[in-house]
């Protein structure tokens, strides 16, 4: 068996990756999680996509998670009447709410987000097409901004914008976005990422929306907004997992500050024990070449070793060239990070002091399995909670999640260092489980007679929040 793979790779879909012979390529090579962009596509791809990955992943016989990424209030420009403008440094430019949609030309166009002349004053800079054209508001005249243009170049149609240092008041979730959700949860998705989101109060009425549907999907809070980093933890305990979303977030903050930023996100995301994911332009090269340029490469390395869960992969795998040599690219380069220590070594929260037991259990599983000759973790698992506890912990040693609950199984393809295993854990006596577990692993090469393994799981099989035993088990 090849060294396992402990970080997770989430692969964006898109026309590059429709069939069921690339989807299951692409799961081979070490992909987790697949996401379907909701910035792109009708619902009917969506769903498409979702029932070619449930098949892909069925036959090859691997646990594939479901995230559905909304669009989120991204503030965009209209259109031109011949798709593009040329625009010169120097030049006035007016971005017009009145203005009809398809009738920009060099001195003005219309602009979707009708609220921005109320979010903008003069002075403050708009940076267009993820910051490759900015502009300084002179004045605001109506529905009017009346800019200048700093930096120039080509802009068309429907491209993106976003003012310095944040503060645009358009809500997280847009009447498309809360329409959307609702296919999303539909499609029986695992996740939700939230786009945009400006605080804790954005992903609890995100929350709310999913409940009412009536589905268990996790949310993730892309972090993408300046002030979203003001309020940081209150976002993070809100959520399920949070996303540096560096696209976006780099430009509001500027690319110099993406850096730190990306680390604190990680930082808090485990210190507050939920998950996270480092995304945009990890391996933007190869959406042309056939390799990584050594930036890239160092790139998806240095987030391992900040901490991150997963990575993630955008155009790369969606409308690129080379959707399975990026995917083994990256899992070479996860490999390779994983083999540095400091991957592996971790403080233990030596310094903290616990209230829940199963959080107990998982630390003392965790320090047992990093200071003995262990070779897994088993945990028997009703929601996944554990598994996800055990994983904010640094270590080398592989954790498989045993459950029953195919839900649980797939929310546990985001946390790193986590192997989902089926196993019909109410259909054994408390004597027989552990037995019938180890039997597995033994039929699978994962163990082998004399090697130790911890396990742990709850006196009461089969309910959630319930662990409360940690063992020590030599495989006979
Ligand atoms: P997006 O989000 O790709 O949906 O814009 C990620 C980012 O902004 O980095
Ligand atoms: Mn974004």
């Amino acid at each position: 068996m090849s060294t396992l793979k402990r970080t997770k790779i989430i692969a964006t879909l898109g026309p590059a990756t429709n069939d069921v012979e690339t989807l299951k390529s692409l799961i081979l090579a070490g992909v987790n999680i697949v996401r379907l962009n909701f910035s792109h596509g009708e619902a009917e791809d969506h769903a498409q996509r979702a029932r070619l990955v449930r098949q892909a992943a069925a036959e090859v016989g691997e646990q594939v998670a479901i995230l559905a990424d909304l669009q989120g209030p991204k503030i965009r420009i209209a259109r031109f009447k011949n798709k593009k403008v040329l625009l010169k440094k120097g030049q006035q430019f007016i971005l017009d709410a009145d203005l009809p949609g398809e009738d920009g030309d060099e001195n003005q166009v219309g602009i979707d987000y009708k609220g921005l002349p109320r979010d903008v004053k003069g002075g403050n800079v708009l940076l267009l097409d993820d910051g490759r054209l900015e502009f300084t508001v002179n004045t605001v005249e109506g529905n009017k901004i009346i800019c200048t243009v700093d930096i120039g170049g080509e802009l068309s149609n429907n491209k993106g914008i976003n003012k310095q240092g944040g503060g645009l008041s358009a809500e997280a979730l847009t009447e498309k976005d809360k329409a959307d959700l609702k296919i999303a949860v539909g499609l029986g998705v695992d996740y939700i990422a939230i786009s945009f989101p400006r605080s804790g109060q954005d992903m609890e009425y995100a929350r709310s929306l999913v409940e009412a549907e009536n589905s268990q999907a996790g949310l993730v809070a892309k972090i993408e907004r300046a002030e979203a980093l003001d309020v940081l933890d209150e976002i993070i305990r809100a959520s399920d997992a949070v996303m540096v979303a560096r696209g976006d977030l780099g430009v509001e903050i500027g690319d110099a500050e993406l850096p730190a930023a990306q680390k604190r996100i990680i930082q808090r995301a485990r210190a507050l024990d939920k998950a996270v994911i480092t995304a945009t332009q990890m391996m933007e090269s190869m959406i042309h070449s056939s390799i990584p340029t050594r930036a890239e490469v160092f790139d998806v390395a240095n987030a391992i070793v900040d901490g991150t869960d997963a990575v993630m992969l955008s155009a790369e795998t969606a409308t690129g060239e080379y959707p399975l040599a990026v995917v083994q690219a990256v899992a070479r380069i996860c490999r390779g990070a994983e083999k540095q220590n400091i991957t592996k070594v971790s403080g233990h929260r030596v310094e903290c002091y616990f209230h829940r037991v199963d959080e107990m259990i998982a630390m003392s599983a965790m320090y047992a399995a990093n200071h003995m000759d262990i070779k897994v973790i088993i945990s028997m698992t009703e929601s996944g909670h554990t598994p996800l506890l055990m994983s904010r912990i640094r270590s080398g040693i592989p954790i498989y999640a045993f459950s029953r609950n195919e839900k649980t199984l797939r929310k546990v393809c985001l946390y790193r260092g986590i192997y989902p295993m089926a196993f019909p854990v109410t259909d054994y006596s408390a004597v027989e489980i552990n037995e019938r577990a180890i039997e597995l692993l033994k039929a699978r090469n994962i163990v082998k007679v004399g090697d130790k393994v911890i396990i742990t799981e709850g006196d009461i099989l089969g309910v959630g929040g319930n662990t409360n035993v940690m063992k020590i088990h030599t495989v006979q």
